[in-house]
């Protein structure tokens, strides 16, 4: 039998931003403030395993559906 070790999903994150902080989300499970640069397309939060992906056009598309 193979026991998986039980992780929460990282949250993934997108923005239309080229430099996001993240905090955790605050509360028991924050972390100290922490700024990434999103050169490479995306970056991943060493304190809480969210992942950033830099998509532009994101926000401006999110109607037209
Ligand atoms: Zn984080």
């Amino acid at each position: 039998m193979n026991e998986q070790p039980k992780t929460p999903d990282p949250e993934v994150i997108y923005t239309g931003k080229r430099r996001v902080s993240c905090d955790g989300g605050g509360g028991a499970l924050g972390h100290p403030i922490v700024w990434y640069s999103l050169d490479d397309g995306e970056a991943e939060c060493g304190y809480c395993d969210r992942k950033f992906i830099y998509r532009p056009e994101g926000e401006d598309a999110a109607n037209s559906a």
